[in-house]
């Protein structure tokens, strides 16, 4: 098992650097909602680990993301094959668990469903899930108004409110949506 700063030193050179800072940002944000939600029966190492490594793989380009799942036996469905960067998420898992030796179940699920979310997500994914999209880096006005709410409202309210804010940003730009963020949200309801 690594420390902490060696796993970041490995990070490091895996991701350029301003996503070293979103990723160290993501893990003080999501220690901040464990304590904000009252989770602490989530074990806090959890939260740790799967925020600093959960963009692990967002360095790796499309074709490469692609033969990477492959290889790892990763289901690559019709929205994977046209936006192959939502694999980063599931990819990322597998080199948590390959190149940084995690083992616990829990964080490397938090880590695959970190991008496009899960209907099932256990509080550990929410957390994560949150995180990564309110973390301080990240300035835009629908992102600053669901930041500056998430004192009055619960953990599943805000998670739903960041998927649909993800699927209509995504509508907007006419990009595709993938089904399962609709799920993730439908699931919330
Ligand atoms: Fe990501
Ligand atoms: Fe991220």
């Amino acid at each position: 098992m690594l420390t902490e700063a060696e796993a970041i030193e490995k990070l490091a050179k895996l991701i350029d650097s301003k996503r070293l800072q979103h990723s160290l940002a993501v893990k003080e944000t999501a220690l901040k909602l464990r304590q904000k939600y009252k989770q602490m029966e989530i074990d806090e190492n959890k939260v740790k680990w799967a925020a600093l490594l959960h963009d692990c793989a967002k360095g790796i380009g499309k074709d490469n993301l692609l033969r990477k799942a492959k290889g790892f036996g990763i289901v690559i469905n019709d929205v994977y094959r046209e936006v192959p960067e939502l694999l980063h998420a599931p990819v990322g898992a597998e080199i948590a668990k390959r190149e940084f030796g995690i083992t616990d179940y829990d964080i490397l699920q938090a880590i695959s469903y970190h991008t496009i979310g899960a209907p099932e997500m256990t509080t550990l994914d929410k957390i994560i899930f949150l995180a990564d999209y309110i973390e301080p880096n990240r300035d835009c006005k629908t992102i600053n108004q669901l930041r500056d709410k998430v004192e009055q409202i619960t953990l599943d309210e805000a998670v739903r409110i960041a998927c649909e804010n993800t699927i209509i940003y995504t509508l907007k730009q006419k990009k595709i949506i993938h089904p399962q963020t609709i799920r993730t949200r439908n699931a919330l309801i």
